[in-house]
């Protein structure tokens, strides 16, 4: 089937998973950083905000920090920059030359030597995949690449079911064989293979925040587009404020991040927002988004629209935005709360569900949305 409306179709920038692609917008991730230009006028103390965008993991990146020494601030951007860089090389699914590219090729075939930055993210994902059940699963790359949200929208049509079932019978972390010792991956079965792009986003904010901060930075904050992580407060003395961008928005705009729908305060935290707006194509008046249900081969259809995760790490709240999507917000906010993690999960039926941590911490912007009693 072919795309019934052409103009409907997004493709927006949130990371190297498949289907990304630069885009003038850059903000139009599914969070949308606030951070107040304001910030600078309420300098005191010689602290001053500093802030630097970069193109890196297919995306646009910031970093934001305070600092009372221009020096200072100008080599910690440099360092948190060159690790979101490091792991972009490493972890880049798109890249010949990545490693996770080779550990691809080697499926079935043989383990592969890896550095120990790509065995900490497998190890986490195994983490996250026996946490989620299963929800959050990167071996899903071969029917994401069946979907493939980078073609050309003319192309675009729902893949065969029967190829979907094929493809499904390589989905399985459990056969992802990870050596510690030897630095070593091997993926068990030929044609498996690994798409990082739902949580190597918010590792590589970890990272780059770590780098920062062991600059003597004072206060900062990452965004790989929409996955960011924040510590310290900002220059004026207030926590740093993001946004949560309206996953329906009335009218197509040029800015859609400016068309937020709630807002909270991020403190000492990281915080992603998974939603079905990103990336999708519709066919029939149907639409096919980029979170794939691992049990299914499809799009999740879960109750949500938007699946925002607050936690202390920004690989966590990355790859549970995207689990949390898929598992709905039922299960998601039991996930979330048995974990002490947090999460603003918007439903279709525009009711807002918070977690109990969040209780009195999110003001609703757009009273098309409406917190749940
Ligand atoms: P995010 O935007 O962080 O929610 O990540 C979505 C990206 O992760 C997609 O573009 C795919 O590359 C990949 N992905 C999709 N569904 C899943 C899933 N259920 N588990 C792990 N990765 C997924
Ligand atoms: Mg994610």
């Amino acid at each position: 089937m072919n795309v019934s409306n052409k103009e409907l179709l997004r493709k927006e920038p949130a990371g190297y998973s498949r289907g990304d692609e630069l885009h003038p917008m850059f903000f139009t991730s599914l969070l949308c950083l606030m951070v107040c230009l304001l910030l600078l006028a309420g300098c005191t103390r010689g602290d001053t905000m500093y802030k630097e965008s970069r193109v890196l993991m297919d995306t646009f990146c910031t970093i934001t920090l305070v600092s009372d020494s221009k020096e200072k601030a100008r080599e910690a951007i440099e360092a948190g920059f060159a690790e979101i860089k490091k792991l972009e090389t490493l972890l880049n699914y798109f890249s010949d030359s990545s490693e996770i590219s080779a550990v691809n090729r080697a499926a079935g075939i043989a383990p592969v030597k890896v550095s120990s930055d790509t065995i900490e993210i497998l190890e986490k994902t195994a983490l996250i995949n026996r946490l989620t059940e299963g929800a959050f699963d990167p071996t899903l790359a071969p029917v994401i690449g069946l979907w493939d949200f980078s073609k050309n929208i003319l192309n675009h049509s729902v893949p065969l079911k029967n190829d979907i079932l094929e493809a499904l019978e390589l989905v399985d972390y459990s056969l992802v064989t990870i050596d510690k010792d030897k630095s070593e991956v091997y993926l068990v079965e030929k044609g498996m293979e690994l798409d990082l792009g739902g949580i190597a986003k918010g590792f590589g904010a970890d990272r780059a925040i770590e780098a920062v901060r062991s600059r003597g930075i004072k206060a900062a904050l990452v965004a790989i587009a929409g996955d960011i992580r924040g510590y310290g407060l900002s220059a004026s003395g207030d926590a740093w404020n993001v946004g949560i961008q309206n996953p329906r928005p009335d009218a197509v705009t040029d800015k859609p991040w400016e068309d937020i729908s709630a807002r909270l305060e991020l403190k000492d935290r990281a915080i992603s927002t998974s939603g079905d707006y990103q990336r999708y194509f519709l066919v029939d008046g149907k639409r096919y988004h980029h979170i794939l249900d691992p049990e299914r081969g499809f799009p999740a259809e879960s109750d949500l629209v938007s699946a925002t995760v607050l936690a202390p790490e920004g690989y966590l709240a990355d790859s549970l935005s995207t689990a949390v999507f898929v598992l709905g917000s039922e299960k998601g906010i039991a996930l979330l709360e048995s974990q002490g993690y947090d999460g603003v999960l918007i439903k279709k039926s525009k009711e807002v569900v918070l977690t109990k941590g969040l209780e009195g911490k999110v003001t609703i912007l757009n009273h098309d949305y409406y917190l749940s009693d």
